[in-house]
C-alpha cells in the first residue's frame, strides 16, 4: 500500500544526511571508495567523514583519503581521530596537518584498546586520556566543528547509562557540538536513549548512526563486540542466506528502508549512514527519505 502522508512528510521537510567511510587498503578498495564517493556527494551530504586506526599506515591513508575529498570535491570532511598508540604532540601534528590541508571538522575518539575490544583500555603514557582529553586538545589548536560518539546501549566499558552520559556530557563541555551514534536497529533503543540524554539536558544533535548491512554474519559478530544488540527478527530475515547475495542484498534493502522511514516517521531530519564504502544501498535508502541528487548544471 502507498502511503502518501509519509511521502509529503518527506516532500515537506528538508531532511540532512552524512556517509562515513574506512580509508582503502588496496587500489582496488580505493576504486570502489570513490566510486562510493561520486555517486553520494551530489546528495549533498551536511559532511563526509572518513575512520582512523591506530596503526601508522592507517593513519596515512586517512589523512590521503581527507585531502582527496578536499582538492577533488565540494563536499565538507570530517577526519576521525583517536587518542591510541601516539604521544600528545603527535596527534597536535595530525590536527595542525588537517587545518592546513583545509579541514575544519574532526570526530573525536577515544579509539579501541591495541590488544582489541574487551581487552583493558590503556593511556598511551605521552597522550590523551580520554576522548575528552582530546576535544579540547582540537579546540585549542583551531576552531574545528567537533563532532563525538554516543552509545544507545552504552558503551560496553561504562558502568551504567549515567557514567555513559556523564561521559558524552563532558564531551560536549570540551566543546563537542554533535554526537553520532553506535549503530543500533531497534529505533526504540535510539528513542529511548534520546530520552535519556535529553532529560540530562544534552541539547546537541545525537545523529542517528545508520548501518547498511551488506554481510550480516560480519555485522552481528562487529555488533557484538561493540556492544549493539543484534535481534533475533534481524537474523531471521537473513536465515539461510548464506549462500544467496543477491536476495541477501534485497533483505538488507528492505531492512534499511524499513529502519530509516519509521525514524523519519517519528520525527528524525538527519541520518549518518556507515557506507562500508559501497554506495547503492545507502543511495536507495536516501532517495525513498526523499533526497535527490542536485540538478545538473545546464539542464
Ligand atoms: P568514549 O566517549 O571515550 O567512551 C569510552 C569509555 O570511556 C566509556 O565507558 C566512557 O564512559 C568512558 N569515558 C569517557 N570519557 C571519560 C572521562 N572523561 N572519564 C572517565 N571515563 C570516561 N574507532 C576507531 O578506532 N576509529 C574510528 O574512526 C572510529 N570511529 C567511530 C565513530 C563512531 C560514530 C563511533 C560510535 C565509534 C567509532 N570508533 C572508532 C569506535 C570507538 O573508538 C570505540 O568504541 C572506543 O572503544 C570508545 O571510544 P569513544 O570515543 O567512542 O568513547
Amino acid at each position: 500500500m502507498h502511503d502518501t502522508s509519509r511521502l509529503s512528510r518527506s516532500q515537506r521537510r528538508r531532511v540532512g544526511v552524512s556517509f562515513e567511510f574506512f580509508p582503502p587498503k588496496t587500489a582496488d578498495m580505493e576504486r570502489s571508495l570513490w566510486e562510493a564517493i561520486e555517486r553520494l556527494a551530489p546528495l549533498d551530504p551536511t559532511f563526509v567523514s572518513v575512520t582512523y586506526g591506530a596503526g601508522g599506515s592507517t593513519r596515512e591513508r586517512t589523512h590521503a583519503t581527507v585531502a582527496r575529498i578536499v582538492r577533488e570535491t565540494d563536499v565538507k570532511p570530517a577526519a576521525h581521530l583517536t587518542c591510541v598508540a601516539a604521544t600528545r604532540e603527535e596527534i597536535d601534528d595530525v590536527v595542525r596537518a588537517y587545518w592546513a590541508a583545509g579541514v575544519r571538522h574532526i570526530v573525536a575518539l577515544r579509539g579501541d584498546p591495541t590488544g582489541g575490544i574487551g581487552t583493558q583500555y590503556a593511556a598511551h603514557p605521552g597522550g590523551y586520556a580520554t576522548s575528552t582529553d582530546l576535544v579540547r586538545g582540537v579546540k585549542e589548536i583551531g576552531d574545528f566543528e567537533v563532532s563525538v560518539s554516543a552509545y544507545p546501549e552504552k558503551h560496553p566499558e561504562s558502568a551504567s547509562f549515567d557514567q555513559d552520559i556523564d561521559a558524552l556530557k563532558a564531551k560536549i563541555d570540551a566543546g563537542a557540538t554533535r554526537a553520532i551514534t553506535q549503530f543500533f536497529f531497534e529505533n526504540d533503543i535510539y528513542f529511548r536513549y534520546l530520552d535519556r540524554v535529553r532529560k540530562a539536558g544534552v541539547t546537541i544533535p545525537i545523529l542517528p548512526g545508520l548501518v547498511a548491512v551488506q554481510n550480516f554474519k560480519q555485522t552481528a559478530g562487529f555488533a557484538r563486540k561493540t556492544g549493539a544488540s543484534v535481534p533475533q527478527w534481524l537474523a531471521d530475515r537473513f536465515e539461510g542466506l548464506d549462500d544467496d547475495p543477491a536476495t541477501r542484498r534485497l533483505i538488507a534493502a528492505a531492512v534499511a528502508a524499513e529502519q530509516a522511514l519509521d525514524l523519519m516517521d517519528r520525527g528524525v531530519t538527519d541520518f549518518h549512514f556507515y557506507t562500508m564504502n559501497r554506495a547503492d544501498l545507502v543511495y536507495a535508502t536516501c532517495h525513498l527519505l526523499g533526497v535527490r541528487g542536485k540538478v545538473p548544471v545546464g539542464l
